[in-house]
């Protein structure tokens, strides 16, 4: 009866009721085909309410003593469908819903993903950052139908929402041997037109992102790009790889643009380990790298601390002492007249030497094989 109710958003009738009987009548719920676009799902009013959205009657349910859990599931996902607005999304997970938990393992409906899954799908940041809040693993996979498995960096990278990509970087997120190589393959399709939701332009940034907050091991990087053909390889994200791989800066260390505002090439800093896109991105960032910044590198490619360092042998080194004592006279604008600018770390997007020939040494004979690759 308060289902009825509930479907007709009649709450203060159901309240009436519930003050009338005790607030058990709240708490009545059965499995439901009719829930959940077709799927199997618990019916309640607790999640006809979230449906609707009305915080008032989740609050007054699950003060109630609500606590069918495959209920509060289905609550959280009909909540998270409506909007990005988190407020019932938090209520469910602070009466104990499990951020973790997965619908289908625990076996009610053949629904294949989790709540952070489905949070990532929606591109709604707020509902995620609210399941980590409440502690979702940001590296627990998913596994579809087929037996595929998916991880949230992945799923995040495949529907082309790199705010909550960032997120799961920021919050842990470990980049397997399968994320690196389901991500490449990603960009890949993207940079060809074949991802209907995710654009060349932004499949690049996000693998730049990726790069940049992921750290992805190097070793792994150069395999997986290496197995696939030249042809499939794009030439951007062929760029921003060989950078990554020969550690030079290949996008804004802040906000990672691959391009400097103003001009196309990054802002190097003198020292070379990092780049910017604006002088904004420098400052914000100064703080952090004053510590770790060596100053300008000499003709050889040293610091001044590693000419420092370097065993006195008396004469011969030359050009050491040259441009030295800038990293304390810094402060906030460092590369002033510098380097600023040269970043042949930075010609992201141009298309030269593509293949992974512009991979020296390191790769030789293992690299060639390329195979046409999944997909
Ligand atoms: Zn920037
Ligand atoms: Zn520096």
């Amino acid at each position: 009866m308060c289902l009825e109710w509930a479907g007709d958003q009649d709450w203060d009738r159901i309240k009436g009721y519930a003050k009338e009987h005790g607030p058990e009548v709240l708490l009545w719920s059965r499995v439901s085909k009719l829930l959940l676009g077709g799927e199997m799902g618990v019916e309640s009013v607790l999640t006809t309410a979230s449906q609707y959205g009305s915080v008032e009657m989740v609050k007054l349910i699950l003060d109630a003593g609500f606590d069918n859990k495959e209920a509060m599931y289905s609550a959280a996902d009909l909540s998270m469908r409506k909007s990005d607005n988190s407020t019932i999304l938090r209520l469910l997970l602070e009466h104990g819903l499990d951020p973790n938990m997965d619908l289908r393992i625990e076996g009610v409906m053949k629904c294949s993903s989790n709540l952070l899954v489905l949070a990532t799908g929606r591109g709604h940041i707020d509902n995620a950052i609210a399941l980590l809040d409440h502690g979702a693993n940001v590296n627990k996979v998913m596994v579809d139908r087929d037996g595929e498995v998916a991880s949230p960096l992945e799923i995040a990278m495949g529907y082309g929402a790199h705010d909550i990509f960032r997120l799961f970087l920021a919050r842990g997120a470990i980049a397997t041997t399968n994320d690196v190589d389901n991500l490449l393959s990603i960009c890949f399709e993207a940079c060809k037109g074949e991802r209907p939701k995710l654009s060349r332009d932004v499949a690049i940034k996000m693998f730049a992102t990726f790069l940049h907050l992921g750290k992805p091991d190097s070793d792994v990087v150069q395999d997986k790009f290496n197995s696939y053909l030249p042809s499939i390889r794009d030439p951007t994200i062929t760029n921003i790889t060989k950078h990554y791989l020969q550690g030079r800066p290949f996008c804004c260390f802040v906000c990672e643009a691959l391009t400097a505002k103003s001009r196309n090439k990054l802002l190097i800093c003198p020292c070379r380990t990092v780049a910017y896109c604006s002088k904004e991105c420098q400052i914000k960032h100064w703080k952090k790298h004053k510590v770790l910044c060596t100053g300008p590198l000499n003709e050889r490619g040293e610091s001044e601390a590693m000419v420092k360092k370097r065993p006195k042998t008396g004469k011969g080194m030359k050009g050491g002492g040259a441009d030295v004592g800038v990293a304390e006279g810094a402060d906030v604008g460092v590369a002033e007249g510098a380097d600023v600018g040269v970043a042949e770390g930075a010609d992201v997007g141009v298309a030269e030497g593509a293949g992974a020939k512009g991979k020296n040494g390191k790769k030789g004979k293992k690299g060639k094989k390329g195979r046409g690759k999944k997909k």
